[in-house]
């Protein structure tokens, strides 16, 4: 459950996947919405997808018991290089169910599915099948007005990679770390960091119930406030510099070894050639086709 619209929302990570079909009366308090991922129109991809059998089927009972019940339901999708020509599907079964807005998620690694980069991470083909099936789905996209969804991409989509600019109808935003947008995470373990991907503890502090950790200060940390003052070498000179910053610092940060000396590895996978064949051989490597645990 989000406290916040889906437009506002940049975490892949925070879309809430329903296993009752039997809602519980109103809470006292107003529900704004449940955002519920589905990452493929049949279940043999999307169980693959979110780690196992019979979660297809429970998403959709679980969805329509929502909306039986009067709760608001905002669809996700994790576009990834396995299910990216089938987003249109997905958004026909949302749109079956009575779902109209959408937070269209891109794969973007971080933690226990960095171990998965090279079967999920989307190339920018694949994201342009994924957007412009989207886009067909908006007003903007050529849809009727009565049955047209609302979508936004939920993930930063650097330019340079993706023309979003031909997209008309999916709402694109960029990282808001470092700005006044931006929603600190605080992990269960007490650690505070720059979004819920990122890897590394807001000045290294592993609690922040710790006694002696001084709060405002730690939101004072270079971690934040000196964020936005470095680029990736590669993006030096790009129009985009400022907004963009590279795409999605946390992947850079698990996948390539730091936040903003690399960008995104949506990006790098295509003009990085060591990258580039690292994933190809990982590809080629049956052992590494599933998830692994990832520790650190
Ligand atoms: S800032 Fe970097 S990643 Fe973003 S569009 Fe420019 S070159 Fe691409």
């Amino acid at each position: 459950m989000c406290a916040t619209p889906a437009s506002a929302s940049r975490s892949s990570a925070t879309a809430v996947s329903s296993t009752t079909s039997s809602p519980r009366a109103s809470p006292p308090y107003k529900v704004r919405y449940v955002q519920v991922t589905l990452n493929a129109p049949t279940a043999p991809l999307h169980d693959d997808h979110v780690g196992g059998k019979g979660h297809f089927d429970a998403t959709i009972e679980g969805i329509k018991a929502m909306k039986r019940h009067g709760v608001p339901v905002v669809g996700c999708c994790v576009v990834t290089k396995q299910n990216a020509h089938l987003v249109g599907e997905v958004l026909t079964v949302f749109k079956e169910l009575g779902v109209r807005q959408i937070a269209l998620s891109r794969f973007s690694p971080a933690g226990y599915a960095t171990s998965a980069v090279a079967t999920l991470l989307p190339s920018r083909d694949d994201l342009m099948v994924a957007f412009r099936q989207a886009d067909a789905f908006t007003v903007e996209g050529g849809a009727p007005k009565e049955s047209a969804m609302r979508i936004s991409c939920t993930m930063p989509v650097p330019p340079c990679a993706v023309e979003t600019e031909e997209i008309k109808g999916v709402q694109f935003g960029t990282c808001p770390i470092g700005t006044s947008m931006q929603e600190l995470a605080l992990g269960p373990d007490g650690k505070l960091k720059n979004c819920t991907l990122h890897r590394t503890a807001i000045g290294g502090v592993a609690d922040i119930l710790d006694p002696s950790v001084d709060m405002l200060a730690l939101l004072k940390a270079p971690e934040i406030t000196a964020y936005r003052k470095e680029s990736p070498e590669f993006c030096k000179g790009c129009l985009h510099e400022k907004t963009c910053m590279g795409g999605c610092g946390a992947a850079a940060e698990w996948v390539l070894g730091h936040a903003r000396r690399f960008p995104d590895p949506v990006v790098f996978q295509h003009v990085d050639d060591e990258f580039s064949a690292r994933l190809e051989a990982e590809r080629a490597d049956p052992k590494k086709r599933r998830l692994e645990v990832v520790h650190g």
